[in-house]
């Protein structure tokens, strides 16, 4: 039997063994990094951030491949994570969105669907899912130290010295925090802005629910359940979540993580308990409130205060926080795990050299830190308009372009450097080429200007120097007039695994896709952004979404067609 609890000298020492810090420890321990992983709990336990999108498992899947761990694959393909990891999860074909107004039951043509791939996402369990990944990382010599509290810190010139709740003194050479908002090294180098520079203001209450039925499927007119995907009923200047594990016959799970987001500016915290409150809040949503009659809290409710928080320094000498330890904005879009693979990524190259060098200089780790700032202000831009925009449906519709055209390029942009890398071997395909993006490097070169023009219409309407219609317009023209390329190749759609070796997909039919991407993510006449078969097609011949259309089947008026662009072909 290896010993364990005699070793005090490691290379790196991490805190926390959630997803980042057992992650983490799983890849350095491959490498043969001697790192110790500290956690003041002890899995399994509950950890909230529980749906993936397509961003977290391609770089989860390139971690796999980079670092020869396949067994990181089982946490992205459905089937492995059943088999192989836990049969608790569920799936996630969508982001579904509902939108919502008070006393009112739910417009049918006020439900959106965007696709998460071609092929599913998953909603993971995290006590099982972070488990998996604390015992992987052990596998590979990470020392374990779960229910050990970290007393006291010092890094200086000759190292990082630890004490600990147990006695024990620990040193490494480098220090990793992965022990999230409550950061460990943020409160101890007083490193949080306070206040912070964040403009977005939400609190959540929440927690895990059972007998929540799927939502409305007899009246949904969108072709995929929003039960299998993760569900969102928005609303003015809030949401809730709502996120089915048991949405797949492989799952032997029977519960839905719920979840309720607010504006305290709008919504101040009340003196009640937050299963009254959330009940409450359900009166208002006569839809929502259907949904929820007869679903029982299985856990107890969390209820926090404001979530935004953000950090002066995210990296120093020695050490380096983890994206949740450094900052975060809101659950929208859920994109926390996947900033959490990203920093990870990032990490890990200017680490091994410093270990292999012995010097631990800080400018190496700066890049670390300017993407993390990057990542947090992006977040905020895109969900702090969100709020504004469901003021107003056609608002949210154009908004939700927004983000639909920055996360799909930039997908396939990272898709096509993980195809090339795998073909060649070369890494600096993995580097994308944008040199001072606006929230990541494969992202569209004019992104940075769309996206900083519709925050600024976002803007002008909160502001109430815009009336949201006219922005909601002005959004669709913008998004319209940019001419971006939807760089979509059938090698880089085989390495994601979103279609098969022996798929045939010819350049013309490719071409189909492209342009059919390019209508659907620009016109305000489909609700329906997920990618099946039935749906291309329509994209293609530029056809509204059935429901949509008035009785007389004219297209709804509200908005004008995307015009054709220059140089782009549809
Ligand atoms: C309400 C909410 C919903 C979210 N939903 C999503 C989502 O749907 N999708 C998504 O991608 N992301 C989501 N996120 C973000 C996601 O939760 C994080 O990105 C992810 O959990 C980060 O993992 P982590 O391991 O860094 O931190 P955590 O998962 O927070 O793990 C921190 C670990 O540190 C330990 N720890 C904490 N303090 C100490 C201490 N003092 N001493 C020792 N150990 C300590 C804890 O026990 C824990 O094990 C959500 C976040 C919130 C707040």
């Amino acid at each position: 039997m290896i010993l364990q609890e005699n070793k005090h000298d490691f290379d790196v020492a991490i805190l926390g063994n959630g997803l980042s810090g057992s992650l983490l420890a799983t890849i350095l321990g491959k490498l043969g990094v001697s790192v110790v992983l500290i956690d003041g709990e002890q899995h399994p336990r509950f950890a909230v951030g529980e749906s993936t999108i397509p961003h977290t498992s391609l770089l989860i899947s390139l971690l796999a491949e980079k670092y020869d761990l396949p067994e990181l694959n089982d946490l992205v393909d459905t089937k492995g994570l059943a088999t192989r990891v836990c049969s608790t999860c569920g799936i996630k074909r969508h982001f579904g969105y509902v939108y919502h107004r008070p006393g009112q039951t739910y417009d049918r043509t006020e439900g959106l669907q965007f696709g998460t791939a071609a092929r599913e996402e998953n909603h993971w369990f995290r006590q099982d899912t972070d488990a998996y990944l604390h015992n992987l990382a052990i596998h590979y010599g990470a020392v374990p130290r779960q229910k050990t509290r970290v007393t006291g810190i010092e890094i200086d010139k000759s190292g990082v010295k630890l004490q600990t709740s147990a006695g024990e003194e620990i040193r490494a050479r480098f220090i990793v925090d992965g022990t999230g908002y409550r950061s460990i090294l943020a409160e101890r180098f007083g490193l949080r802005e306070n206040p912070t520079r964040l403009k977005h203001h939400s609190r959540t209450l929440f927690t895990h629910m059972v007998d929540v039925p799927p939502f409305d499927d007899a009246n949904n007119p969108l072709p995929i359940s929003y039960h299998n995907g993760t569900l969102h009923h928005c609303f003015e200047r809030g949401w809730f979540w709502v996120i089915p594990f048991n949405n797949i016959p492989l799952s032997t799970n029977p519960i839905i993580s719920v979840g309720l987001t607010i504006d305290p500016r709008r919504y101040p915290k009340p003196q009640m308990a937050a299963e009254q409150e959330f009940n409450e809040f359900l009166e208002r949503y006569p839809s929502v409130a259907e949904q929820f009659k007869d679903g029982k809290a299985v856990r107890p409710w969390v209820s926090t205060g404001r979530l935004q928080y953000s950090s002066k320094n995210t990296t120093g000498y020695r050490y380096c926080l983890m994206s949740h330890a450094s900052g975060f904005v809101d659950p929208l879009f859920s994109r926390g795990m996947f900033n959490t693979v990203e920093i990870i990524d990032a990490l890990l190259n200017p680490l091994l050299e410093a270990l292999k060098t012995d010097n631990f200089d800080e400018e190496a780790f700066r890049p670390i830190d300017v993407q993390q700032q990057l990542i947090l202000d992006y977040n905020d831009n895109l969900v702090n308009c969100s709020f504004i925009s469901w003021d107003d449906f056609d608002l949210w519709n154009a908004w939700l372009r927004v983000f639909g055209l920055g996360t799909f390029l930039a997908e396939f942009h990272l898709m096509n450097g993980m195809s090339d890398y795998s073909r060649t071997g070369d890494p600096s395909y993995l580097k994308g080429p944008i040199k001072n993006p606006i929230f990541c490097e494969f992202e569209d070169p004019d992104y940075k200007e769309f996206f900083k023009t519709a925050v600024e219409t976002a803007e002008a309407v909160e502001a109430r120097t815009l009336d949201a219609k006219e922005a909601a317009k002005r959004i669709f023209d913008l998004a319209d007039s940019y001419a971006f390329p939807v760089p979509i190749r059938k090698d880089a759609l085989v390495r994601a695994r979103w279609v098969k070796e022996e798929a045939e997909l010819t350049e013309n039919g490719l071409g189909r896709v492209r342009r059919g991407f390019r209508w659907a993510l620009t016109t305000p006449h489909t609700r329906d952004l997920v990618n099946s078969a039935q749906t291309f097609f329509r994209w293609c011949a530029h056809q509204p979404d059935p429901h949509l259309l008035a009785s007389n089947g004219s297209k709804p008026a509200t908005l004008a067609e995307p015009r054709d662009v220059a140089g782009v072909s549809r």
